[in-house]
């Protein structure tokens, strides 16, 4: 017996290598390294349970500040401002510090990021705060509604949630083949395109801990999706499945939480307290779950509820 269990093991461990084989490297930008997870990636804590809203709202702060660890920070807003409750992402390399997303509703979202950044300085003995850059996973409301806080602070540049404006910040020449790297300072962040929930939708990977982000595209929730741009998402997905293949994925997170912590059970639309919720993070076991029901569909959008996310078609807007 423990010799069966000691061969299973060891064709296991060898399968592992084999699926670690680096890939080609792009011709333009530098390759993501490929070396085993263990060897670089940086840890982190995530937390068991995030507030959602509630019960008592006139309790709630209007954000839950999270350390993942020194140098990654996680933001979600309180469910008793927005129903929606996102997730915000802060990240400092030695020269910059990048923020994801600006949240829902009526929020002033500027205060509470460049407080976290003035503090980060300060630990970190630098003269005064490191630059800021202001990113979007896309361009809904739910994850813009903070901008104009930003819009005018020294030191903070803001980049609008357009094709056109990533572009052109991030050196994007191929919309959306193109997969950048873009350098906080000894710390490089990845900028994949991927459009399909919206047009200007991106991932971005952190080499430093191995955290993928992806938006609204992928969470454990309802994954919006139109029919028309069925299609831009499945090519996506699979782009995102292609470039995490001999990457390192500590954990994918997304910006929402619509599942129950009971497998394939969401929360109704507009639920604001949710103390039995899924936890934020996803594998690249769920992502691959997910590319296989794509491919399955054959191009032909339908509702698809897996364990961890709920593939929702969304009605064409107005
Ligand atoms: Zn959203």
């Amino acid at each position: 017996m423990t010799l069966r269990i000691g061969i299973t093991l060891a064709a296991l461990f060898s399968s592992a290598l084999l699926a670690q084989a680096p890939a080609p490297a792009p011709a333009a930008a530098p390759a993501a390294p490929t070396h085993p997870p263990s060897a670089f990636v940086e840890p982190g804590v995530l937390p068991k349970n995030w507030m959602s809203g509630g019960p008592k709202c006139m309790e709630m702060p209007a954000w839950q500040v999270h350390e993942y660890n020194p140098n990654f920070f996680i933001l979600r807003q309180s469910g008793c401002i927005h129903y929606e409750k996102p997730f915000l992402y802060l990240i400092f390399g030695k020269d910059k510090a990048l923020l994801e997303d600006t949240g829902a509703g009526q929020i002033d979202t500027a205060p509470v990021v460049m407080s976290l950044v003035a503090k980060w300085a300060r630990r970190n003995n630098k003269t005064g705060p490191v630059p800021l850059i202001v990113v979007h996973s896309h361009s809904h409301g739910d994850h813009t509604a903070g901008d104009a806080g930003f819009a005018n602070l020294p030191n903070v540049q803001l980049v609008k949630a357009t094709v056109p404006e990533l572009q052109n910040a991030f050196g994007i020449k191929t919309w959306p083949t193109d997969i950048v790297p873009f350098d906080l300072g000894s710390r490089i962040v990845d900028l994949i395109p991927i459009p399909g929930h919206d047009v200007a939708g991106i991932a971005l990977y952190d080499r430093q801990t191995g955290v993928m982000l992806t938006g609204d595209s992928f969470y454990p929730g309802r994954l919006y999706v139109g029919d028309a741009e069925f299609p831009t998402f499945v090519a996506s997905h699979q782009r995102m499945v292609d470039f995490t293949k001999d990457k390192p994925v500590a954990h994918i997170l997304g910006t929402h939480i619509e599942q129950t912590n009971t497998p394939f059970v969401d929360y109704p639309r507009g639920t604001v307290y949710q103390p039995e919720e899924h936890v934020l993070e996803l594998t690249r076991g769920v992502l691959l779950e997910l590319n296989d029901a794509l491919i399955q569909l054959n191009g032909k959008l339908d509702r698809v509820v897996l364990r961890d996310v709920i593939l929702s078609p969304r009605a064409p807007r107005p």
